[in-house]
């Protein structure tokens, strides 16, 4: 766990973590968005922070931004993408976000726009979803088995 991680979750908190049914470098990403989310968290402003490790290795993490204008708000995992390519290194592994609930939190899944983008740096990427359908809500799932039908329009 992270020193911020380790210095910001409660016990509750890793208790939580401790028991979603993912790998451990699965659970210390999640660890990993839920300290930003503990430290910069503010209703109506910032709900959601996103936690990526690229291929190699490198951890990045975004914060959402509202707007009053609800188009120019800003995902958290778009946050966490534009910090990967700021650090030259966009290979997606794995992405996760956390959503603050107001009494608690949960991972979220992203949203079509986030998994355009996410599949479009990296298409190989696992998502850490949530699914309120299933009896297990949190798995990891590969991102294009979140996006059939994803454009096909290439860009350079
Ligand atoms: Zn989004």
């Amino acid at each position: 766990m992270s020193e911020r991680a380790d210095r910001l979750l409660s016990d509750a908190d890793r208790e939580l973590v401790a028991g979603l049914p993912l790998s451990e470098p699965q659970r210390e990403l999640v660890a990993t968005a839920l300290a930003l989310l503990r430290d910069c968290a503010v209703p109506g402003r910032h709900e959601v922070a996103a936690a990526l490790r690229t291929v190699s290795g490198a951890v990045q993490c975004g914060l959402h931004v509202e707007s009053s204008i609800g188009r120019a708000s800003i995902c958290a995992e778009g946050a966490a993408i534009a910090a990967a390519a700021a650090a030259g290194d966009t290979a997606i592994e794995t992405i996760v976000a956390v959503l603050d609930t107001g009494d608690g939190w949960r991972v979220v899944t992203p949203c079509g726009l986030c998994r355009e983008l996410i599949s479009d740096y990296s298409p190989d990427a696992t998502v850490i979803d949530y699914d309120a359908s299933l009896d297990e809500p949190v798995r990891p799932v590969p991102v294009m088995e979140l996006l059939p039908g994803k454009t096909t329009r290439r860009w350079k």
